[in-house]
């Protein structure tokens, strides 16, 4: 056996061959080296458990070349959106307008006033490029913004109540993606997590009967990807603020009054089918913080973003961890090209890839289904049909908010779906779809127009 291992052939060796040599014109040399590495481990390993009676080096060479031609430039790479997801957290959420990557290029290829005032000539603060509008937006008298709204909390938590309360209704303490979990962020900003209420109920009396001379927040939380249904009760944003300001009066005590909206829609989405409340009405419920993320329903790149009282988002701008939580130029600049098109709804609508997504019509979704699904058709050992499906927005909006779409089935020879899955998702541009009733299909909402021959050459050339 331990001759098999003496007779692999050596890296330097096998890095003389032509055949090997042919692939400097697309990788550097310790890129080769980690494909030899790697397949060289899996040989050793194969010589290990038996599988392998002897070695030949042509076999060797070849399973190098196989490998080398599965390795992507680039580990971050593009793939075809088709489970009809819009706001797919693990496929990268929204898609910047090209206004956005415009400006995003501009600004990261130049050198730009990120953190200068042009007009007196001093040091200016990069937190000021995109507040004004972001507040003329929403209607609120400040903003902030920072890394991801996850930040956000977490920023607003820990500046007003280390070591103090905060207030939350038991309906509200939830996880979003794994990652964040509303009792964990609480507890990490030393605060104290004080729940109120029961998982289905919570009134204003469970509140006010909370409250003491440690509270420092009353928090509401979009529960975003869940919902009670039934017989259940919470509290408004309106009511919460009454209560804080009736706090005041008797206790002489500011309890501060914050949203985690979650999305943070900034235009009216019920033509749409799509019932989900706006930041500014949240604004002018009179609540002191609201945040949201950037590149959910707003369309934009990763942020989160603060809005609400002045006097409170600029005791937020003095604190260290913004610091630890400060937003990139790139962001700024990709937000910036963003929210320039809010200015004008149609706009907005046409140019923000979520909200365009979003906007299709069932005819245009059923048009652009039929022409893929055609195309499909026409290749050999595949078919194709096309089916009603539905589509989510996701991104913590319900799971239930659901918007009729098309999808096309495809069928490869008399492979099962979850094959045609697995095969789709290692093509060269992986293709991600989903299987329902056993059919692999792609919802078309979520497809770019250029991703339509991408997905007709990969089958044409799996289907052969
Ligand atoms: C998505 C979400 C978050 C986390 O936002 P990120 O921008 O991903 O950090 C926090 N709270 C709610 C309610 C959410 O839906």
């Amino acid at each position: 056996m331990s001759d098999l291992y003496r007779e692999i052939p050596q890296v330097a060796k096998l890095l003389e061959l032509e055949p090997i040599r042919a692939y400097l014109d697309r990788f550097y040399l310790p890129e080769i080296k980690q494909v030899i590495n790697y397949t060289l481990s899996e040989i050793r390993n194969r010589i290990k458990n038996n599988e392998i009676k002897e070695i030949k080096h042509t076999d060797i060479i070849n399973l190098i070349i196989e490998n080398l031609e599965k390795k992507r430039i680039y580990s971050l790479t593009k793939v075809i959106n088709g489970t009809g997801t819009i706001i797919h957290t693990n496929l990268g959420r929204s898609l910047l307008s090209e206004t956005a990557v415009m400006h995003v290029v501009e600004i990261c290829t130049n050198y730009n006033n990120l953190e200068y005032d042009l007009v007196k000539g001093e040091r200016g603060s990069r937190y000021e490029h995109v507040e004004g509008m972001i507040a003329e937006l929403v209607g609120s008298e400040s903003c902030l913004v920072v890394n991801n709204n996850a930040a956000a909390v977490l920023l607003c938590v820990t500046a007003f109540a280390k070591g103090k309360d905060v207030v939350v209704s038991r309906g509200e303490l939830v996880e979003i993606g794994g990652s964040f979990r509303v009792p964990e962020i609480i507890e990490t900003s030393g605060a104290i997590l004080k729940e109120v209420g029961t998982t289905n109920r919570t009134h204003l009396t469970d509140y006010d009967k909370a409250t003491n001379e440690n509270t420092a927040i009353y928090l509401k939380v979009h529960p975003s990807n869940y919902q009670i249904i039934g017989f259940t009760n919470s509290v408004s944003n309106e009511e919460i603020v009454k209560l804080a300001n009736k706090k005041r009066k008797e206790l002489g005590q500011h309890i501060i009054t914050m949203e985690d909206l979650g999305s943070g829609c900034l235009i009216d989405l019920s033509s749409c089918g799509y019932k989900e409340s706006l930041v500014s009405d949240s604004v002018k419920s009179g609540i002191d913080l609201v945040t949201f993320s950037g590149d959910k329903l707003l369309g934009g790149p990763q942020a989160g973003i603060i809005v609400g009282r002045k006097i409170l988002i600029d005791k937020l701008k003095k604190h260290p961890l913004l610091r630890a939580f400060r937003v990139d130029k790139m962001n700024i600049a990709a937000l910036e090209g963003t929210l320039r098109d809010y200015y004008e709804e149609d706009k907005a609508k046409k140019s923000i890839p979520t909200l365009k997504m979003i906007h299709y019509s069932e005819n245009e979704l059923y048009q652009r289904a039929t022409t893929l699904s055609d195309r499909i058709k026409g290749i050999e050992n595949i078919s194709s049909k096309v089916i009603k499906v539905n589509s989510t927005i996701g991104g913590g909006s319900l799971p239930q908010s659901q918007l009729p779409s098309y999808g096309v089935t495809i069928s490869i020879r008399n492979y099962p779906a979850y094959e045609i899955e697995a095969l789709l998702r290692n093509q060269e541009v992986p293709i991600i779809g989903r299987i329902v009733n056993d059919m692999f299909i792609l919802d078309v909402r979520t497809l770019l127009d250029s991703d339509i021959d991408i997905i007709v050459a990969t089958l044409e050339r799996v289907g052969r």
